[in-house]
């Protein structure tokens, strides 16, 4: 078994999500390493697996408007450029977790 979120907040005024997982781990991610790290078929060429989003395409006051479940296994998000079509399945997100720009709090 996975770990799997135990709490998950938008702190927007650091710019951060925190989720605090089921290993007892809480990290933040910046919102905009998030959005680009997106793993839908827009973000992710679906044959060659090329990320077709990068950094400087994404606006760095980026942030979620709206932030949902997709049943127990996935995290929705809507931007606020607009992009809503991100699945992050907590496999994913705690992959982002090891990223260099994610801050480990606890
Ligand atoms: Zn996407």
């Amino acid at each position: 078994m996975s770990v799997v979120p135990t709490a998950l907040r938008a702190l927007k005024d650091v710019g951060m999500l925190e989720i605090a997982w089921s290993d007892g781990a809480t990290y933040r991610l910046p919102f905009k390493l998030v959005r680009v790290e997106c793993p839908c078929a827009q973000c992710i060429h679906e044959i060659t697996g090329e990320r077709m989003v990068r950094a400087e395409m994404i606006p760095d006051d980026i942030h979620p408007v709206e932030l949902g479940y997709s049943g127990n296994y996935a995290l929705k998000v809507v931007w606020s450029d607009a992009h809503a079509s991100g699945i992050y399945t907590w496999e994913r997100l705690h992959g982002i977790c090891s990223h260099l720009q994610a801050v480990r709090v606890a």
